[in-house]
């Protein structure tokens, strides 16, 4: 899975131009134009990195960085300004970001400080392919680690949870029989063989995942077939 990144800037030529590029070099790109649509965003998308411009109609990027970190976001974040004196805001004010770039810049450039912030804050993940981390709305699975989270919050799954979830997490929007998810955790913990075993752990992990187990968002039930994992 590409890591994602989030772009916040109102001028729709920049924003066009770097959402091409970006998409080029395999990122997963979302937009938002305004400083109010681009915290949402990173909030609720937690993006692997976000491109904010300082001038922006109403709220400007200095407030939703401030915002942003205050609300416990981590992810690192480029600045992109327009004149050198806002440089030194950047730097005097100690926002929390982790980089900037003056406009104009060249692509090749911001690909690099890409790059690095994202090595940087994530280390093998870097890759623009890297897929050792899953995430959907504000569910992010660390492969690697084997670590579930919600925002801020740690999930702690038994191993067959994990790999349950891992299972249906890896192939959004595949359909997996209760038969093949017994067969792929058989390895993972000496399980009777009822197929039922499994509705047991999905209803686990619902009640650890999902804000209404009753209503789940991650995990669904296809009815008389098995599980799958919510699509995008
Ligand atoms: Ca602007």
């Amino acid at each position: 899975m590409a890591a994602t990144i989030l772009i916040v800037e109102d001028e729709s030529a920049v924003a066009r131009g770097l959402e091409y590029a970006l998409t080029q070099e395999g990122y997963t790109v979302t937009l938002a134009r305004t400083g109010e649509d681009g915290l949402q965003a990173a909030v609720n998308q937690a993006p692997d990195l976000v491109i904010l411009d300082v001038r922006l109609p109403g709220m400007d990027g200095f407030e939703v960085l401030r915002r942003l970190r205050a609300d416990g976001a981590k992810m690192p974040v480029l600045f992109l300004t327009a004149r050198d004196d806002e440089v030194d805001k950047v730097i005097g004010l100690e926002l929390g970001a982790d980089d900037y770039l003056t406009k104009p810049f060249g692509l090749r450039e911001l690909m690099s400080r890409i790059k690095a912030l994202l090595r940087r804050a994530y280390g093998d993940l870097a890759d623009a392919a890297g897929g050792r981390v899953i995430r959907h709305r504000d569910l992010l699975i660390d492969l690697e680690r084997r670590r579930v989270s919600r925002g801020q919050r740690r999930i702690s799954l038994t191993a067959t949870e994990f790999e349950i979830l891992r299972h249906l997490a890896t192939r959004p929007g595949r359909v997996y029989t209760r038969r093949e998810l017994l067969d792929l955790i058989r390895d993972y913990e000496a399980l009777d063989q009822d197929e039922k075993t499994i509705n047991v752990h999905v209803s686990h992990l619902r009640e650890k995942l999902e804000d209404d187990p009753a209503d789940p968002v991650f995990i669904l039930t296809v009815r008389g077939v098995g599980y799958q994992f919510a699509e995008r």
